[in-house]
């Protein structure tokens, strides 16, 4: 075999695999993708969630089952059951609500977003008013998909 036959033939088999690890990272660029998304609805589920925040402040409360009084020295989200009778229900026990109001939406919600210009894939983490330029092409044209 000549060594330019030898040459083509380290080659091809050169492209055989970086076409390999290229379908490769295809597919973990596609299962990245599937968990971000998953991700990324489960975030937003829980912003939605979060919006009020209800707290016992510090203080003293009385059973309302047994009436043995507590004193709670930090602030609790839920009361603690009574140490004597195990009931969660207290006199006096008035938590303050506070109302969360979420900000104003932005421009540009999270998701999966796709560079008209070279097709390629980009996830936007959160929500922003200004799309950032494409990874590999560096242009402004990013589309939700
Ligand atoms: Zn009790
Ligand atoms: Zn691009």
């Amino acid at each position: 075999m000549s060594s330019a036959q030898e040459r083509a033939k380290a080659l091809a088999q050169e492209m055989k695999r970086a076409i390999m690890e290229a379908k490769t990272a295809e597919a973990r660029a596609k299962r990245l993708g599937d968990e971000v998304l998953l991700a990324l609805a489960e975030a937003k589920k829980e912003a939605e969630t979060v919006s009020t925040i209800v707290e016992y402040p510090i203080g003293r409360y009385e059973c309302k089952q047994c009436g043995v009084g507590s004193i709670f020295s930090q602030t609790y989200r839920e009361l603690p059951a009574c140490d004597n009778c195990g009931s969660r229900e207290y006199v006096g026990a008035e938590p303050t609500i506070t109302k969360i109001t979420p900000p104003p939406p932005k421009k540009y919600s999270s998701g999966m977003y796709e560079c008209t210009g070279c097709r390629t894939r980009i996830v936007l983490a959160e929500d922003t008013d200004e799309l950032s330029p494409c990874d590999v092409c560096g242009a402004y044209k990013l589309r939700a998909v």
